[in-house]
């Protein structure tokens, strides 16, 4: 018999967006939840991330006026997936996903809007959303949060502007454009002078957005139901009996603890990012050196299951979910490491090539799908790092990667390698080791695709997703022009994980499974702790931390009612 330190009835470890959700909702079905996190503080990935979260048919887009329906989104998951799916946590997450965000949204503060132009990834397929179907938090006040402000994990720092402030997508234009309009002008007023009085009692700014917003907004509603936080408490082993898991044994300063969980324990400490084994096991050698994880997800939840017998399910396509990154490695010995997501990839005057000097994607086409290409091409041909090509004019007009747009001086990001300059692309291709014939005839042809609007190669600026994040003052193609006169620039880009897609088998309920395909009685995993239903591909903007909160809530019903939900 198991000696146990304390009792609960739901045992939630990690508090990133699918522990935080699953400790929530059992609270407010009236179950006694204690979430423990390894660090001093919430959020984990999910605070770093943009917050997006990719849930069909919800009545956030019927208000926005773009309405979306779930069996246009099973059509298009169908198409996207084909025979890989998971038919049955694909259904249930599908007809859970509208009632879990009303239900967040009527009992908490955990609010959503649903994007107007947000399309989703893979356009080619029937079903496939422009609007509607991606759902941003709403932002918030972090003041609001009192001293547990500090209790939320800050943002990346190359998200942030003017000494931490977080600037969101729809912030950029007017940021950029502050005097282009009377409403940019007061948008940006506002903006500055808020973040002038955060900067006098905060060590960053407290409008937070995207991924800092959905958790704050889930720390404050956690607080509000009184849900138990065990900081700096991390999952040591599951405890079973009898073929159950009955609790979990928790290390913090003070020591190990065992704690019974009587509805059960939920796994939701991240996926194993930070663990090198797994990353050998799993990830191609090119996309083992870089992630997006913090270093506090080791795997821990995914390793424990492992060794009370549940089947790991590799991801099918891809164990990761990426995103091309830039590194900038700074005097002091930090690095920078910046996800090339949507500002500037899609825009008119970029390419991307490899060692060939080739191309070897749309380049506007997904950050997932960018990679996925870039690893395929890296099989016969160098592709990691790429390099992203553009000339002077594309660098003031759109910036690229650290350097934002306008900047006057590159100097620096020169001096210290992060740009690559020169004023013919033949010395440029020397500088960076690609074949120099190969990059001429690549910018030749692609400038003649450009002028005629129309990339014969690989279809840039022919998906929504493309021209969304393009730019739609660029005639006759948004995400085309011609590159030169020099002088030209490259910048090298690396795959990072910014999730992992396999992770532990799992149910539509986020029952962990084992081999044999049956549920291990009280053990539940969700985020990125539960393989990715979309079987490693990327259908649309939101893809983990849909499933992540849907599945949360799943567990949470489930354990306070057993039975179906
Ligand atoms: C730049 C960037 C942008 C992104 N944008 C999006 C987006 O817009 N939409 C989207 O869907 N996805 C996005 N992602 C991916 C997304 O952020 C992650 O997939 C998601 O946050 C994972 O959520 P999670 O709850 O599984 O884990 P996390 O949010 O990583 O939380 C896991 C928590 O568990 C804790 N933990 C680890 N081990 C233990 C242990 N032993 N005991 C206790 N606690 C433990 C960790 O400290 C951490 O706090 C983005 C990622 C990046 C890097």
């Amino acid at each position: 018999m198991t000696a146990w330190d304390s009792e609960v009835d739901l045992l939630v470890i990690g508090a990133g967006a699918g522990g935080m959700t699953a400790a929530l909702v059992g609270a407010l079905e009236g179950l006694d939840v204690l979430l423990c996190e390894k660090t001093g503080m919430v959020g984990g990935t999910s605070a770093t991330s943009a917050g997006t979260v990719w849930i069909p048919g919800t009545s956030q887009s019927v208000r926005a006026g773009v309405p979306d329906s779930v069996d246009r989104a099973r059509q298009y998951l169908g198409s996207v997936l084909g025979t890989r799916a998971n038919a049955g946590a694909l259904e249930a997450f599908l007809q859970a996903g509208p009632k879990a965000i009303d239900d967040l949204e009527a009992r908490s503060e955990v609010k959503f809007a649903a994007a107007l132009a947000h399309p989703d990834y893979l356009a080619n397929h029937p079903g496939a959303a422009y609007g509607g179907r991606a759902l941003a938090p709403l932002p918030f006040d972090g003041r609001r949060l009192g001293a547990d402000f500090d209790r939320v994990r800050p943002p990346r720092p190359e998200f942030l502007v003017l000494g931490g402030m977080m600037v969101s997508r729809a912030d950029i234009p007017p940021l950029l454009a502050p005097f282009r309009s009377w409403s940019n002008f007061v948008h940006v007023t506002r903006l500055l002078a808020r973040h002038g009085l955060d900067r006098i009692r905060h060590r960053r700014g407290t409008r937070l957005v995207m991924g800092n917003a959905l958790v704050a907004r889930l720390l404050y509603s956690l607080r509000r139901a009184a849900v138990p936080i065990s900081f700096e408490t991390a999952l040591a082993e599951l405890v079973q009996e009898r073929g159950s898991v009955t609790g979990a044994v928790v290390e913090d300063r003070a020591g190990r603890r065992a704690i019974r969980a009587r509805r059960g324990v939920v796994l939701a400490t991240g996926g194993f990012a930070r663990d090198a084994r797994l990353r050998e096991q799993l990830f191609p050698a090119a996309a083992r050196p870089h992630s997006l994880a913090p270093e506090s997800n080791t795997g821990d939840g995914v390793k424990a299951a492992l060794r009370s017998g549940a089947a790991l399910d590799d991801g099918a396509e891809n164990a990761g979910l990426w995103m091309p990154c830039s590194m900038r490695k700074y005097k002091d010995g930090t690095v920078a490491l910046f996800p090339h997501i949507v500002l500037d990839r899609a825009k008119p005057g970029l390419i991307a090539v490899n060692a060939s000097g080739r191309r070897f994607v749309n380049e506007a086409d997904s950050y997932h799908d960018f990679v996925t290409a870039m690893l395929e091409a890296d099989c016969t041909t160098r592709s990691v790092p790429a390099y992203l090509i553009c000339d002077r004019s594309f660098i003031r007009d759109y910036g690229l990667g650290l350097v934002h747009p306008r900047a006057r001086a590159l100097s620096a990001f020169i001096e210290d390698g992060y740009l690559v300059q020169a004023p013919t692309l033949r010395v440029l291709a020397g500088k960076i080791g690609v074949d120099a014939d190969g990059l001429e005839a690549t910018v030749a042809q692609h400038n003649e695709d450009a002028r005629a609007g129309v990339d014969q190669a690989f279809g840039r600026g022919s998906s929504d997703l493309n021209r969304v994040n393009g730019d739609a003052s660029n005639e006759p193609n948004p995400c085309m022009r011609p590159i030169g006169p020099g002088p030209f620039y490259a910048l090298a880009v690396w795959p990072a994980d910014l999730a992992t897609s396999a992770g532990l088998s799992a149910d539509g309920d986020g029952r962990v499974l084992g081999p044999d395909g049956r549920g291990i009685p009280g053990l539940f995993a969700c985020g990125n702790d539960m393989a990715s239903i979309f079987r490693g591909t990327y259908p649309g903007p939101g893809t983990t931390l849909g499933p992540a909160m849907v599945f949360g809530w799943r567990i949470a019903m489930l354990a306070a009612h057993g039975g179906s939900t």
